[in-house]
């Protein structure tokens, strides 16, 4: 591949129609967004042949300057990843949903398509990205990770957080288990619930008073976002970045 290719790709990668900002974090040194459709799907188990995805992971990568990143094997439960520093290139971890950087120069991503990417950070640099769909949202992965941020000295007053481009309360019905098990209210039929709310009120009932919600819905912005309840297969990645 020549270089100019190389340089054509690195661009289409952060380009920004390939990128939905999530806002609050730049005036910390922190990059958080997450991709969309013209960006392509990070998905590996998706029709496209594996060799084209993981080229769309590296050049990702490199438009992060090349920086180590964290993801792994996502499987909705409320496992959270601590990644210290001292590696390099791209982690694919075993199963877990959520992922801490207690120091900048760390990126972490995880795929997404209707579940909700929540982006967490600290003046200090400290940062946490979780993947949190009905399940995550049940065992309170955010929780989880706001508890163990206050460990590394980050009190959730102090928090940003931010839930990214998901599927809306419009959109997302769910069945009377699911719905019960997410807000202890029994109902007789298949039930509208608003992930990114529930995730909202667990932040704010541990600390947390910087959150903002995205307007955007993968579903009603189906152009530009992959919808797995739309039917599409492919990935669109949540990307957090301290800045070392
Ligand atoms: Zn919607």
């Amino acid at each position: 591949m020549t270089l100019a290719a190389d340089v054509t790709a690195v661009d289409r990668a952060s380009a920004p129609d390939a990128r939905e900002i999530a806002p609050g974090f730049a005036a910390l040194g922190v990059t958080a967004f997450t991709t969309t459709r013209a960006a392509g799907s990070y998905g590996l188990h998706g029709e496209e042949p594996v060799g084209t995805v993981t080229a769309r992971w590296d050049d990702l990568r490199a438009s992060l300057g090349g920086a180590r990143l964290a993801s792994a094997r996502q499987v909705h439960a409320a496992t959270i990843l601590r990644h210290a520093p001292g590696w390099t290139g791209w982690l694919r971890a075993d199963d877990a949903d959520g992922h801490i950087a207690p120091l900048p120069g760390t990126a972490m991503a995880v795929t997404i398509a209707d579940c909700v990417p929540v982006f967490i950070a600290h003046r200090s640099g400290v940062t946490a990205l979780l993947h949190s769909g009905w399940r995550g949202t049940a065992s309170h992965i955010t929780g989880r990770a706001i508890e163990a941020l206050a460990a590394e000295r980050c009190p959730p007053a102090e928090l940003v957080v931010h839930c990214g481009p998901a599927i809306c309360g419009k959109c997302y019905e769910v069945s009377p288990d699911v719905y019960g098990t997410l807000t202890g209210q029994a109902v007789d039929r298949p039930t509208r619930v608003d992930l990114r709310l529930l995730i909202a009120e667990h932040a704010r009932a541990l600390g947390v008073r910087e959150i903002t919600i995205s307007e955007r819905c993968t579903r009603c912005d189906n152009a530009r976002f992959y919808s797995h309840r739309a039917g599409d297969g492919g990935r669109q990645l949540a990307v957090m970045l301290a800045r070392a």
